[in-house]
């Protein structure tokens, strides 16, 4: 039987880091293109995806601020970052002949197209990605809240973040042998708990407008494509 989606459009997170495969540093081309393949298999059941991806492989303002540097000057960096990352992804998404676009919050004339809602719409109902590139454009924020915003703005049906584990545990499922993984969670419920799943920002930004979001692991071969079929993949974060 031929797989459908309940989901017609998606935004999808995943973070600089999950692009280092076993570095601990930059782009390992390998899992760009393993990636690339998943948000295939998306596209090729009508799913409309918008990515927004990390820069965390690359650099971090906070980061950069506690060895010294100037914190918005970090920001602007880590924000850049995740233009380069999104060159990376297209270059990748274009060789497995997905029609890719890469928008950027900040302008960058010649090199990405400046993010504009009203376009970026268009290009998804044609069904080209979209990867939304820097972030929100602003320093202080994180590309959760981006992946969350545009999510928003986009009128996606779900956000997805893709971690490296497979949902929301009570306690961190590294440490405590005896952590319990949640289902579903509500948007209260991750506020009041301090569950480190997102920032403060981006889950009050989706509990403001009843977006859904849902928590899995990249790492699991099949998980992303399963999940937008409707399946019961990692935690689902709702009213
Ligand atoms: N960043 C920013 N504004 C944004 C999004 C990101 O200033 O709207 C900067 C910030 O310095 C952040 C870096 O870009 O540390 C990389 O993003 P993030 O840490 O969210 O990447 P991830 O952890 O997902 O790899």
């Amino acid at each position: 039987k031929e797989k459908t989606s309940p989901y017609k459009r998606i935004l999808l997170k995943l973070s600089g880091e999950a692009l280092m495969g076993e570095q601990n540093f930059g782009i390992d081309p390998a899992v760009l293109n393993r990636m690339a393949l998943e948000i295939g298999q998306l596209v090729g059941i009508g799913v409309q995806v918008g990515l927004v991806i990390g820069g965390g492989n690359l650099f971090r303002g906070a980061a950069l601020s506690q060895a010294g540097l100037d914190r918005v000057t970090g920001d602007h960096m880590g924000m850049l970052a995740t233009v380069m990352n999104g060159l990376a992804m297209r270059d990748a998404l274009e060789r497995a002949n997905i029609r890719t676009r890469v928008m950027s919050a900040i302008p960058m004339s010649g090199v990405v197209e400046h993010y504009d809602r009203r376009t970026a719409i268009r290009y998804l109902t044609s069904g080209d990605v979209v990867i939304f590139s820097a972030g929100t454009g602003n320093p202080f924020f994180t590309t959760d809240s981006a992946a969350c915003l545009r999510g928003i703005e986009v009128d996606a049906d779900v956000v997805i973040k893709a971690t490296k584990v497979d949902g929301v545990y009570d306690k961190d499922p590294v440490k405590y042998a005896d952590a319990v993984k949640y289902s579903c969670l509500s948007y209260d419920s991750a506020l009041d708990q301090k569950l480190e799943v997102m920032d403060l920002t981006a889950i009050c930004l989706v509990r403001d407008h009843n977006m859904p979001v849902r928590v899995f692991d990249m790492n699991k071969p099949g998980a992303l494509l399963n999940l937008v079929v409707g399946g019961d993949e990692g935690t689902l974060i709702y009213r």
